[in-house]
């Protein structure tokens, strides 16, 4: 286990021990999501980059020695992690950059890169024999721990707005959490998931509140660097919703600076839908995350829809300090770029992954990306999570009767 040397607040600068506070920073309030930071000295003498040619683990677990639990600790066993990187040379060629590539995160269990935060979560508390693990969640993160904890039997229950998608409801109902559907939007059901925690003993995974959330995420960062031999993307580009994706991302990227494993971190970029860009507006007009007032959040991309971004403080920095920025899409463009970037890639993204290459495409047009740099772009969740969404993408099949004719005429070589 790499061992905690202090849970920080971004906003303060205060420091607390791991054992100290169990949410968020006591004098901030919500706005100071505390980030946990290692020991990175000790950290650079135990470890080595190349010893994990000889590890076999092949999920986010090939780096427990890297993350908040004991090596021997039991860990849930469904394999999340170590999904694939892809080199897209034709989406490359369309947004007119030397080099993109996809890391393809909907191949999780549960279909999004929430599995990270959820089974770093679930892990942590079988370590300490908690038994219930509670949530709000836009869809996502509420299937990732109702999948994980159907994995090791944990009682799970969940906070969801009643107007998420309903696959993504079935999707909790399948794995048998208690699901309540909370007739408000995502930031009313997170403020009640947290009063009922803290109320009622559970252990809340919400986004942000809890800091082991983004140590799960930053393993992301972690499998981009290994699979690209430590040579890092000029940029990442990132969906933002609450922005505990991106810190995630900066987390991780952050670690391997601090261990000498890559040479810079990469700058980011946070993508958001126009409806929901509370962070956009406050990187344009320079206001600081404790300053932040809630913003209207209105966006088919319901993964990346938050009026106040829990993780707002960390998000700004991640893209602030790595000269990064924050970019806006509109949804017709996220629409339409599900099926643009599908038959470029044969990946299938949810819209919070294709507003990604809406952005990336803005993005150059702007000039904030450089045709020379290469670029990754996450891929936060599979579009099967939302397919009415690409319903509204695509036009029909052929409607054809069962003979070779009308099939021939339907394609146009009869
Ligand atoms: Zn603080």
């Amino acid at each position: 286990m790499a061992t905690i040397k202090e849970l920080r607040c971004p906003v303060c600068g205060r420091s607390y021990s791991a054992g100290e506070v169990e949410y968020t920073c006591p004098v901030c309030g919500d706005v100071g999501t505390l980030e946990v930071i290692y020991d990175y000295e000790a950290l650079r003498t135990q470890l080595d980059r190349d010893g994990l040619r000889s590890n076999n683990e092949h999920s986010m677990w090939r780096y427990k020695a890297l993350l908040p639990i004991e090596s021997g600790a039991k860990v849930p066993p469904l394999r999340v992690g170590m999904t694939p990187l892809y080199d897209t040379t034709r989406a490359a060629y369309a947004l007119g950059l030397r080099q993109v590539w996809l890391k393809d995160d909907g191949q999780n269990p549960t279909g999004s890169l929430k599995d990270r935060a959820s089974a770093m979560v679930v892990a942590r508390a079988m370590e300490q024999d908690i038994t219930t693990v509670s949530t709000a969640s836009t869809g996502n993160a509420a299937a990732a721990l109702s999948g994980i904890g159907a994995s090791v039997d944990m009682n799970i229950i969940i906070f969801v707005p009643a107007s998420a998608p309903e696959a993504k409801i079935a999707q909790l109902l399948v794995y048998g959490a208690t699901v309540l559907l909370i007739e408000d939007t995502y930031d009313v059901a997170f403020d009640l998931c947290a009063q009922m925690c803290l109320s009622e003993g559970w252990y809340c995974r919400n986004t942000g509140m809890n800091p082991y959330t983004v140590e799960g995420k930053k393993t992301v960062a972690f499998e981009i660097a290994e699979q690209l031999n430590w040579n890092v993307p000029d940029v990442v580009m990132v969906g933002v919703g609450d922005g505990n994706i991106i810190a995630g991302v900066y987390k991780g990227f952050y670690d391997l600076f601090q261990l000498g494993w890559i040479e810079r971190i990469p700058r980011l970029i946070g993508v958001q839908a126009q409806g929901s860009s509370a962070l956009v507006h406050a990187w344009e007009n320079n206001i600081k995350p404790e300053d932040m007032k809630p913003m209207p959040a209105e966006t088919i991309a319901d993964s990346i829809s938050a009026g106040v971004p829990r993780d707002r403080a960390k998000a700004l920095r991640a893209v602030r300090e790595t000269q990064g920025a924050m970019i806006a899409v509109p949804d017709d463009e996220i629409i339409a770029a599900i099926p643009e970037l599908a038959r470029l890639t044969g990946v299938f993204g949810e819209p919070s992954c294709t507003a990604v290459y809406a952005g990336a495409k803005r993005a150059v047009q702007s000039g904030l990306l450089d045709k020379n740099e290469s670029v990754l772009l996450l891929m936060t969740g599979n579009g099967l999570k939302d397919i009415r969404r690409a319903q509204q993408s695509v036009a029909h099949g052929l409607r054809v009767q069962p003979n070779l004719q009308s099939i021939r005429q339907a394609l146009g070589i009869g």
